[in-house]
């Protein structure tokens, strides 16, 4: 029987990066998905003709000379993708109370148009984008050179992002400007850092992108380059037991009964799966299962796909996260909790026009839990009603501020947590993993290293999610196995 170098247990961004980088490195690897085709989060799925990405709108720091682009052109991706970028005088769109504020792209052309609609906020709308690039820099800086949590940046962790807006800005309007976009990292008072809030933010001001033709295209490639490295990526099997022997990982076994035998396994599961995947005999310690087992999951989105009649509405270059109940938002404190978020994707056939636009909201499991016992497209005719009422009144929000938008819909289709649930087996649907906390940092983040030997992990609950978090955090994982700094030492990337 074979053995690997490596085994990684599923195929999404996290497990491909994994993957591309420790195939370049020579180690033989051998990736396990569970779904027909690997890119997890990125996978598309097909209506009227249409490609849709299911989950990816925008990713930042992409501009020549950023994080995310050397990353992609050492993983060779790079050739593959045709990026688009948003527009650079307003990437964001923030509606609030009938007025629309934008982001513009860059440190100063974002202070100064913020500045615009705020002319007596201009000095803290500098100091507070000075702010967001040092802190988003150098907790990036930390985390992946420090290789984990440094003393330094503890005092970063440490802090709230809301408390940290609020020092600096006294405008609440502004306030919720600044975290109108906060959808995409599920910003809530009580736990959110200001660190997630800052790279987050940051990242979008150094080259916010969309993927035109599917964000798959970017997991496709990392897949061709691993299998041209001699990798093997193997879809529809699932793992449902990691083997150890001694407290040493030996390989996994599939649902097929199948062993597969490795030095190194990476579980790039949620990490409460990855411990429901060990046995007694692995030795994790309950208090750590405990810990992990209690740590609160982001909440789920509800997704409203919706393919557009030919010509009937134009393309926005641009993301709209629209609040509703005006009178709601003159009074809450940031971050406003009613919004949607609309995002065009790039059109393949007519440039001017929107063939695919996607709007988003938040969804708590609470909202879906009673149906939480039921299969895909067997969950009943109270659970069609509830995904119509939902989409009805997304639709009706989005069409109050992009007019036309209603009348231009050929085809809806949409997915809520249990959909993600039961595709991606994220727990509760939850789309971001792990929530992070300012108020116990060291217990929210995850380090790559198990006590179980040469069991490591990644994906998106470790360090923090989307495309930016899962590749610091593969970084990470990488240097660990390696015992080297991927990004410095073999990458040759200066932060
Ligand atoms: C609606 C939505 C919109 C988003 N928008 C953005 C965005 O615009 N920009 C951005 O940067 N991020 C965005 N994100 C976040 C981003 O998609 C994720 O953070 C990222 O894709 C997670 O990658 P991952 O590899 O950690 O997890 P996943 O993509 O979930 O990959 C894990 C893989 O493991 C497989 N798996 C699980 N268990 C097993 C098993 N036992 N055996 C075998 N395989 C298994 C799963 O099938 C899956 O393919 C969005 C997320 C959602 C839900």
């Amino acid at each position: 029987m074979r053995k690997y170098d490596v085994i990684i247990v599923g195929g999404g961004l996290a497990g491909l990066e994994c993957g591309a980088i420790l195939s370049k490195k020579g180690m033989s690897v051998c990736i396990l998905e569970q779904s027909g085709r690997t890119g997890g989060f990125f996978q598309p799925f097909f209506r009227n003709g249409k490609k849709i990405d299911t989950s990816i709108h925008y990713v930042g720091s992409l501009d020549e000379g950023m994080f995310l682009n050397n990353v992609f052109r050492y993983l060779d991706v790079w050739r593959d993708l045709d990026l688009v970028r948003l527009n650079k005088d307003g990437f964001e769109k923030i509606h609030i109370s009938g007025k629309c504020y934008s982001y513009a792209m860059g440190h100063e052309n974002f202070a100064q148009s913020l500045s615009a609609d705020f002319p007596h906020m201009k000095n803290e709308i500098e100091l507070y984008t000075k702010n967001l690039k040092e802190t988003g820099i150098n907790s990036l800086r930390s985390t992946l050179l420090g290789g984990g949590i440094s003393s330094d940046a503890m005092g970063m962790l440490s802090v709230s992002a809301f408390e940290e807006i609020e020092k600096t800005i006294t405008d609440t309007r502004l306030q919720q400007v600044l975290t109108g976009h906060s959808l995409i990292y599920s910003g809530e008072r009580s736990m959110t850092p200001f660190y997630l809030h800052a790279i987050t933010s940051n990242s979008y001001l150094e080259g916010a992108y969309r993927f035109r033709g599917g964000a798959d295209r970017l997991t496709d490639a990392m897949t061709s380059r691993i299998r041209e490295g001699g990798g093997v990526v193997r879809t529809k099997v699932r793992c449902t037991s990691i083997i150890t022997d001694n407290k040493i990982v030996k390989g996994v076994k599939l649902d097929n009964g199948e062993v597969v035998e490795g030095k190194y396994v990476i579980s790039t599961c949620h990490p409460a799966e990855t411990l429901s995947l060990l046995g007694t005999d692995s030795d994790v310690r309950k208090v750590y299962r405990n810990r992990i087992n209690s740590l609160k999951n982001s909440p789920g989105l509800f997704c409203l796909y919706l393919v557009m009649k030919p010509g009937a509405f134009p393309y926005l270059n641009e993301n709209h996260y629209i609040f509703g109940d005006e009178s709601h938002a003159n009074h809450s404190p940031a971050p406003l909790k009613n919004g949607i978020l609309a995002s065009f994707q790039p059109p393949v056939d007519d440039p001017g026009f929107a063939e695919v636009v996607t709007l988003v909201r938040e969804m708590e499991w609470r909202e879906v839990e009673r149906w939480s016992d039921t299969i895909v497209e067997m969950r009943g005719e109270e659970y069609r009603e509830f995904k119509e009422r939902v989409s009805n009144e997304m639709i009706s929000l989005a069409d109050s501020h992009l007019p036309g938008l209603k009348a231009a819909i050929l085809n809806s289709s949409s997915a809520s947590p249990l959909t993600f649930r039961d595709y991606l087996g994220t727990p509760q649907g939850s789309a971001y993993g792990l929530m992070k906390s300012f108020s116990s940092p060291l217990s929210t983040i995850i380090p790559p290293k198990t006590k179980v030997q040469n069991l490591y992990l990644a994906g998106q609950s470790l360090n923090f999610h989307g495309v930016m978090g899962v590749t610091v955090t593969s970084l990470l994982t990488c240097s660990a196995i390696l015992g080297t700094n991927v990004l410095t030492e073999e990458a040759g990337i200066s932060l």
